[in-house]
C-alpha cells in the first residue's frame, strides 16, 4: 500500500486535530500529516519562489553550482534550499537520495523544463510556479515529475489524541457463502392486523390464486434459482390471470 494512502484518509490531523483538507499537509497547521513526527512543514510559499530564483542566478555560476550541489543533494537540497533552510522529500515522506535530487534539479528543472520547456515559451517559469498554487500539496510541475515534496523542519509537534487509523482488518470481506445449491429464505412472518381479545382466531388467509403448474415450481423451487423462480412464478400468474 502506498504511504501517501493514509495521510489522504485522515478525517482530522494528527498535529492540530483540525479537518486537514485534502492534500498530504495539514491544512490548518500545515504538518506532513504521514510523518507528523518528522517535524517536516509545508514550506512557505514565498521562501519556495524566492528559492526557485537564487537558484537559477546560482545555477549561472556553473561550477560553483555544480560544487555546492554536490555537497548538499545528499541532504536533499539544492543550493538555494540550503541558504534557505528548505529541504526535498519523497512523496511517501521519505528523505530523498542524493541521485534522484540531480535528477530534479539538473536533467527535469535545467534540461527539460529550463530548455525545452523554458525555450518554448516565457511562461515557462511563471507557469511552473503557479503550479505550487494550484497543487493541493504545493508541486511545481519538476516535484510533480520526480515524486517530490518541499518542507520546512520544524520541531516534531504534539500530537492530537491518537484516533484509531482504520486496519486492513476492518475491511475484511465476508467468508465465501457455502458451495451447493442455494437455499432460499423461509418466508418473514408478517404480523397481522391486532386482534381483539376474545375473537375467533380464523384462518384469515388472503385468496392467493394457484393452479397445478404453480404448485409444482412450488416443490421444483429449491432447484432453481431465485431469478428462475421468480421469473417462471410470473408467467405462471400471468397465465392465471389470463385465463380467468
Ligand atoms: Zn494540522
Amino acid at each position: 500500500m502506498s504511504a501517501r494512502l493514509p495521510s489522504l484518509r485522515r478525517e482530522t490531523c494528527p498535529a492540530c486535530g483540525a479537518y486537514p483538507g485534502v492534500g498530504v499537509f495539514c491544512s490548518e497547521c500545515g504538518v506532513l500529516m504521514s510523518h507528523p513526527e518528522s517535524g517536516d512543514f509545508a514550506a512557505p510559499y514565498l521562501r519556495r519562489l524566492a528559492a526557485e530564483l537564487l537558484d537559477l542566478l546560482l545555477f549561472l555560476l556553473l561550477p560553483l553550482w555544480l560544487f555546492w550541489m554536490w555537497q548538499t543533494s545528499r541532504d536533499g537540497q539544492s543550493p538555494a534550499k540550503s541558504l534557505l533552510d528548505l529541504y526535498v522529500i519523497d512523496e511517501a515522506g521519505q528523505p530523498i537520495t542524493a541521485q534522484r535530487m540531480w535528477v530534479r534539479e539538473l536533467v527535469i528543472k535545467r534540461l527539460v523544463l529550463g530548455l525545452v520547456g523554458y525555450g518554448l515559451t516565457l511562461l515557462g517559469p511563471i507557469l511552473n510556479a503557479g503550479w505550487i498554487l494550484m497543487n493541493p500539496d504545493r508541486q511545481c510541475i519538476h516535484d510533480r515529475a520526480v515524486g517530490t515534496l518541499v518542507v520546512v523542519r520544524r520541531e516534531a509537534p504534539v500530537l492530537a489524541e491518537a484516533v484509531p487509523e482504520p486496519q486492513a482488518a476492518d475491511f475484511q470481506m465476508p467468508p465465501p457463502a457455502p458451495s451447493g445449491p442455494r437455499l432460499t429464505p423461509p418466508p418473514i412472518p408478517v404480523p397481522g392486523p391486532p386482534r381483539a381479545v376474545g375473537q375467533n382466531i380464523e384462518p384469515a388467509a388472503p385468496a392467493r390464486p394457484t393452479s397445478p403448474e404453480l404448485e409444482a415450481l412450488e416443490l421444483e423451487r429449491t432447484r432453481l434459482s431465485q431469478t428462475e423462480y421468480e421469473r417462471r412464478r410470473r408467467a405462471l400468474l400471468r397465465q392465471l390471470e389470463e385465463s380467468s
